[in-house]
């Protein structure tokens, strides 16, 4: 048998035969949903059915992206080239650059990040009459991104979106982002998707073009596809008449991306959208030992809005460590003690690049690196936005953009006065009003402005010289490359001698950084396309090579899988989020602790799961109680040290005796070192458990008052009297009765 096929269990085998006809694979974590998605791909080829370029493969890490282009690579014997393999974006971006003119774009189009699409937000309101402190850019650009994701465009927004308050002065700036963009020759992220969504509905000979070009179609992760994606991928997947050759793979317990658009119901209506699909599920997972199995199943149980699934650990004998769960006094202690264990993990033979610290948010990094520097681990942080999101590398790629398209206004006016030139607000208004009447780019204006002389002195002579180095720059690009260009440039207008001359203490990491960024650059031929890679760089961008622990947020884990696991954090109002519940109710809770499973399911061996008691957030210390996902782990599977129990028994009110309060200076470790605890019990004592009997009247914070009909352990079905019936946690509710 070929290779990659033995390595298949019957099931899998059978999803990556079954290569006509849509089929779904929904499947529990770490069942080889993503192994069966690239020996499929390897299979297709081997047997003939398609060229590589006709195979099109959206998957959700660079990881499997790489995985994919290495096994066909070693299967053809060559590299490969123009694979249509990865992110939604990345595909769409390629074909939208065949087919940019349709939308009033040229195939050079900047991609834009949120920096940019903010300012151009800014540019746009004095226009309107609105209050931006109530209605913020963020807010706008925040509405204007939820309609992209659901695939309506100006134009075609639907009555009952419009007839929300303010939502229609909201269209009307919507109409004129999209109207800049196109003069700048800019997209923002959800254009890509909606774009060639447009142009898929309204281009039928383009559709039927691609239609036919994909022979199979593959798709990971397909539980956090948005309406705007699922909609895409229907139109592509669709031939007349035709079956589809579509393949996704999911889990509905990881879908974790709602709050930007994603719809689990996408995957439940796949047999309803692709008639006659098979439906595949795999059972066994080939990850985890027993215990962190069993620990994510018991937590998951929680949720009410499942499809439910059976998850079995592929070699049940291994049972492995129990979860380890870390009580601390405060989060830089949190850390000491992480980094503590990693040291320990590290001397017992593991590499740090299989361990990972897994956050729920990126500023809880903080603290780890701070830690991490001092104690020497080496460790990186997986998400290539925050190294890009730098000042020092935002100006450099302004400047890039600035060379590769004179047109690109917001790259321009970001690196216009910086360094500083003199060229102030004033000057700068003079161009934009230039800019405006005659209908040009900034860059044009600049040049009209220093010839009409409306522009004059200093100043005119400082942007005279910026705009020659810009050409300059542009003509070295075409000549010895982009590197020497760029090099030059940012030599020559003084932008790099003004790091050199700054004298705070982070001066000289700046300078770090943009080597680094010259060294990502390198591997790139040109500067459109390391632009491009830039653009789409996703949190979860290169974790191959050296051997370095990982510190990455639960959204980026998705889909890897690290020995060890860290999970820092679990504390009410952290994780689960405050804010993720009170926006969004018990549907928030689910997605949190659907999060909360995804993280558990990413350790191989072992898992340590901590919290602090106390925490800095936004600059003020504030007390924390564990959080309930601790509470819901079945007791089984976790470390089960006698010392804390009894500390338990012997003091009860243990957690009312802690400072909750405001932390104060040289107050340390009131309590000890890395406990470890039973936390069930531990939860116990601090809400005291509520025992409410069926019947009894509750009140709760969101749903208000109402009935108790079920009990099972500290879940409760309510029947409220506002809002119907609802299942919660007895924490959330007050009895009244
Ligand atoms: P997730 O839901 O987290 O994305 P997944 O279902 O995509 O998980 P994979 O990442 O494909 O799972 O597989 C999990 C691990 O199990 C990987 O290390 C993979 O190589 C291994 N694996 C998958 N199938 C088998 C098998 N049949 N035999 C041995 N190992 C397997
Ligand atoms: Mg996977």
């Amino acid at each position: 048998m070929t290779q990659y096929l033995s390595q298949l269990n019957e099931t899998q085998k059978k999803a990556v035969e079954t290569t006509e006809g849509p089929i779904l694979v929904l499947a529990g974590a770490g069942t080889g949903k993503t192994r069966v998605l690239t020996s499929r791909f390897a299979h297709i080829l081997l047997s003939g059915k398609a060229y590589p370029n006709q195979i099109l493969a959206v998957t959700f890490t660079n990881k499997a992206s790489r995985e994919m282009s290495e096994r066909i690579a070693s299967l053809i014997n060559k590299p490969v080239e123009g694979l249509w393999l990865g992110s939604f974006h990345k595909i769409c971006a390629r074909m939208l650059r065949q087919n940019a003119t349709l939308v009033g774009l040229t195939s050079n189009f900047t991609i834009l990040d949120t920096d940019d699409q903010l300012r151009l937000i800014k540019q746009i309101t004095p226009a309107y009459s609105i209050d931006t402190k109530r209605v913020s850019p963020q807010l706008i650009l925040g509405i204007i991104q939820f309609w992209k994701d659901k695939g309506y465009s100006p134009d075609n927004l639907p009555n009952d979106e419009i007839n929300k308050s303010g939502n229609s002065l909201i269209k009307t700036i919507y109409a004129h982002y999209q109207k800049r963009l196109r003069e700048i020759n800019a997209c923002d992220f959800g254009d890509l998707m909606l774009h060639m969504f447009n142009i898929f509905s309204q281009h039928q000979h383009i559709l039927e073009k691609y239609q036919r070009y994909f022979t199979y179609i593959m798709v990971d992760e397909y539980q956090d596809t948005n309406m705007i994606q699922y909609l895409w991928l229907k139109l592509l997947a669709q031939k007349n008449g035709q079956e589809a050759n579509i393949c996704c793979v999911g889990d509905d317990d990881q879908s974790i991306y709602s709050w930007r658009g994603a719809d689990i119901t996408n995957i439940l209506r796949f047999e309803r959208d692709f008639p006659g699909a098979k439906i595949i599920r795999l059972e066994n997972n080939y990850r985890s030992t027993s215990s962190i199995l069993g620990a994510a199943s018991g937590l998951i149980s929680f949720n009410s809005q499942r499809l439910g699934k059976t998850l079995h650990a592929a070699n049940a004998t291994v049972e492995g460590e129990k979860i380890k769960i870390l009580s601390t006094y405060d989060s830089d202690e949190e850390a000491r003690i992480i980094c503590k264990n990693i040291i320990d993990f590290h001397k017992k033979e593991q590499q740090f690049g299989d361990m990972a610290i897994l956050m729920r948010t990126s500023s809880q990094t903080r603290p780890f690196e701070e830690c991490m520097i001092k104690l020497g681990i080496p460790y990186k942080i997986i998400s290539g936005v925050r190294f890009y999101e730098r000042a020092e590398i935002r100006d450099v790629i302004a400047y890039m953009r600035t060379v590769a398209q004179p047109s690109d206004d917001l790259a321009f006016e970001r690196i216009i006065n910086v360094p500083k030139r003199g060229i102030g607000k004033a000057a700068l208004q003079k161009l934009h009003l230039l800019s405006r009447e005659s209908n040009i780019s900034l860059t044009m204006a600049a040049q009209q402005a220093l010839n009409q002389g409306i522009i004059r002195g200093k100043v005119a002579s400082e942007l005279n010289q910026l705009i020659l180095q810009l050409e300059m720059a542009r003509s070295t690009n075409e000549k010895a490359g982009h590197l020497k260009a760029i090099d030059d440039l940012i030599h020559h207008c003084g932008y790099i001698e003004m790091w050199q001359q700054n004298k705070s203490v982070e001066s000289d990491g700046r300078l770090e950084n943009i080597r680094e960024l010259f060294r990502a650059m390198s591997e790139f031929q040109s500067l459109y396309e390391f632009l491009e890679h830039i653009s789409l760089i996703m949190d979860n961008d290169e974790l191959s090579g050296d051997d370095k622990v990982n510190l990455m947020t639960l959204h980026a884990a998705k889909g890897l899988e690290f020995d060890t696991v860290f999970l820092p954090g679990w504390e009410e109002g952290l994780f689960p989020s405050q804010r993720t519940l009170d926006e969004n109710g018990l549907n928030g809770l689910e997605e949190e602790r659907r999060l909360a499973y995804v993280g558990i399911t990413r350790a191989r061996r072992n898992l340590v799961i901590s919290y602090a008691a106390n925490r800095q957030i936004y600059g003020n210390w504030q007390s924390a109680i564990p959080s309930r996902f601790i509470e819901e782990l079945p007791n089984q599977f976790i470390v089960n040290p006698s010392i804390r129990i009894n500390r338990n028994h012997s003091n009860p009110n243990y957690f009312d005796n802690l400072n909750f309060g405001k932390k104060q200076k040289g107050t340390r470790d009131t309590i000890s070192f890395g406990n470890i605890f039973t936390p069930n019990k531990q939860r116990q004592n601090l809400p005291k458990s509520k025992n409410i009997p069926v019947g009894a009247r509750v009140f709760h914070q969101k749903f208000g008052y109402g009935t108790v009909l079920k009990t099972e352990q500290n879940k409760l079905e309510i029947n409220f009297d506002k809002t119907g019936i609802k299942n919660v946690i007895d924490s959330f509710v007050t009895e009244t009765s």
